[in-house]
């Protein structure tokens, strides 16, 4: 109900209040940002951690797949190698035994032409070379030549060979002595063997001559030279007598392989073989593994070797290999760039974040700033408020007080003429009774001018342990020369305890006259006017006022300073708004309102003293 205290509550509280707030978000805004950074940089640890597991788990598995891979293929392809080797073995001995057998029976049946026989009885020549030249291409041989019994080369289809003496090669020596087919092989200066069969030509008288099929293997060398393994045949005594190496020729096996430089299809297998292949090998060649599958020829105790480099397995099986790696590189590569894109996603969300704290952060130092210009301005406005309204306060009062003063001063004047023209006239009795209205009035402009010091005063120094029953006695006293004037009826109700409050006195006291006087006023028109005043206590105590006057007609201005309804010398319009200052100050609120039955009520609101001891000072003191 005070408005003088509500008006006077600067508004400074709630906005400081709100500035704290801001300030403790702002600043809380820090360390949250930080320990989030501290978050995600741990996390982020973590997940790189995991990260790096998981890549070495697909390394290794990368690795040993590559390595079964290795293992498993290396070994399937050498066996499909080592078949294919063999069968290839197995058919170069059947071609080469074919070659030799069908060759074999040529010159038992050349051995038989009559053609032959006659040109070898009758030494005449002339169209043996011719009868030659013809069977050669029929039979596919090399070469076919017809000696005579001394060994001269009669006819030949080689012509250069006509009239060459082989009387002392084996191949005519053992024929002449053998009733059978001889199969002989001879060294060439150049190009290697030469594999012939040669059989005796006879007739009654005996022996005519000899017949020499030359048989072409070499053709066989140079077929399996195309191929990727290198060949060998050797004879029953292990002499290299067909290679697909020409070096290898008239050596033994070991000797070839040890120390003849290979050329060609070994060479390249040299080169690219190595010695990591998961099969042992059977052979080495300088010192370089490699394939080896030996076979029989059914042919006079022939053997045939063939040598196969693993570099065709190497390559089939490193081809599937860099497939796989392959493979693996492009799931690892898949790997990081999802990685690359997770944390990239993962950096730009922190940096918005971070890019939002931060500009929230500058909105609430920048509100934060704002506030307290306001704060400032509000503070300085408040300051000058306060200043023009002691200002206007001070206006406001010289003018109430000039006017209050002025009044009994006129009257002053007047009596004091009125008194001197008495004296004049020598009626001093009547003279006096002027000099008394005066009295009265320098007392009531003492009366203002106290009340102004007391509204000036500001209090709270001597505060004492008061008895409100005695206290009220006092101010009814204080009141008894106007309550002689009147017939008022005045009703007290007081506990039986004593009240105390902690208050001063002399202040209380003033507060008390002034609702005491302002009732009686209220009364003044009012035909059986009664004043209740009623003491009670418990937490608090309630000193109440009440009169059955009209009743307060404007509750806003009630306590503003000057605010008064009553003639000019009757009230200044302090009273109130002194009280309500004064039991403000003691702790306490002064209330008014309208009773239910008329009439104005008045509650002064004090702190109930409790303490003994004090209690106890006090009265001693006293
Ligand atoms: P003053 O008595 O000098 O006018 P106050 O501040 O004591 O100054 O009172 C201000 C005004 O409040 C009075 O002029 C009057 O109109 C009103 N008022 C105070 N007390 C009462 C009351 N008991 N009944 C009715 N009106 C009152």
């Amino acid at each position: 109900m005070s408005a003088s205290s509500d008006s006077l509550s600067p508004p400074r509280e709630p906005s400081n209040a709100k500035g704290a707030v801001v300030g403790a978000r702002t600043l809380s805004t820090r360390p949250k940002n930080t320990a989030t950074k501290k978050r995600v940089d741990y996390k982020a640890r973590a997940i790189s951690w995991r990260v790096r597991i998981a890549l070495m788990i697909v390394i290794a598995v990368a690795g040993v797949v590559v390595w079964i891979t290795n293992k498993s293929l290396t070994h399937s392809f050498t066996e499909t190698t080592r078949n294919r080797a063999e069968l290839r073995l197995a058919l170069y001995s059947g071609n080469l035994v074919s070659e030799l057998r069908q060759h074999a029976i040529v010159p038992q049946l050349l051995a038989r032409d009559q053609a032959l026989i006659l040109a070898l009885q009758s030494q005449d020549f002339s169209l043996s070379t011719q009868r030659l030249i013809s069977f050669v291409e029929e039979i596919g041989a090399a070469s076919i030549a017809l000696m005579d019994k001394d060994g001269r080369t009669v006819a030949a289809t080689d012509r250069i060979e006509l009239g060459s003496n082989h009387g002392n090669a084996p191949y005519f020596v053992d024929a002449i002595r053998s009733n059978t087919t001889v199969f002989s092989i001879i060294e060439r200066e150049v190009g290697g063997y030469q594999f012939t069969y040669s059989r005796r030509l006879v007739d009654s008288s005996g022996t005519l001559g000899v017949i020499l099929i030359e048989v072409d293997l070499h053709k066989f060398e140079r077929a399996w030279a195309g191929i990727s393994d290198a060949v060998m045949v050797t004879d029953s005594e292990g002499t290299v007598v067909l290679a697909t190496e020409a070096r290898w020729r008239r050596l033994s096996e070991e000797e070839a392989l040890k120390h003849q430089t290979p050329v060609g299809a070994i060479q390249r297998a040299i080169r690219v073989t190595t010695d990591w292949s998961a099969v042992p090998a059977d052979a080495y060649l300088r010192g370089e593994a490699v394939m080896r599958l030996e076979s029989r020829v059914p042919f006079q105790g022939w053997r045939i070797m063939s040598y196969t480099t693993y570099a065709s397995i190497r390559e089939k099986v490193n081809a599937v290999i860099a497939l796989e790696i392959m493979g693996f590189a492009l799931l690892l590569a898949l790997v990081f760039y999802a990685l690359s894109r997770k944390t990239a996603l993962r950096m730009a969300l922190f940096q918005r974040e971070s890019a939002e704290l931060r500009v929230l952060n500058a909105r609430l130092q920048r509100e934060i700033a704002e506030r307290e210009r306001v704060q400032q301005t509000l503070a300085v406005a408040e300051q000058s408020l306060a200043q023009s309204s002691k200002l206007a306060a001070l206006g406001e009062m010289s003018a109430a007080v000039s006017h209050e003063l002025n009044q009994p001063l006129a009257a002053m004047k007047t009596y004091l003429a009125g008194a001197r023209l008495l004296l004049n006239r020598n009626r001093p009795e009547e003279a006096l009774s002027s000099f008394g209205r005066i009295d009265d009035l320098i007392g009531r402009m003492g009366a203002i001018t106290r009340q102004l010091k007391s509204y000036a005063r500001k209090g709270g120094d001597e505060f004492a342990p008061v008895n409100i029953g005695d206290a009220l006695a006092s101010s009814l006293a204080m009141m008894e020369p106007q309550l002689r004037q009147r017939h008022v009826k005045i009703t007290r109700m007081l506990p039986e305890d004593t009240v105390l409050v902690m208050a001063d006195r002399m202040r209380l006291e003033q507060v008390m006259v002034n609702l005491l006087r302002n009732a009686l006023d209220a009364t003044k028109s009012v035909h059986d006017p009664e004043l209740e005043i009623l003491v009670s206590a418990g937490e608090s105590v309630t000193v109440t006022v009440r009169d059955n006057g009209d009743g307060i007609k404007d509750f806003d201005n009630l306590f503003e300073p000057f605010y008064t309804t009553k003639q000019p010398g009757d009230g200044v319009g302090l009273g109130l708004a002194i009280s309500s200052g004064i039991v403000n100050d003691l702790g306490g609120r002064l209330t008014a309102r309208n009773g239910e039955e008329g009439g104005a009520v008045f509650e002064i609101q004090l702190p109930t003293l409790i303490d003994e001891t004090t209690i106890d000072e006090t009265q001693a003191a006293e």
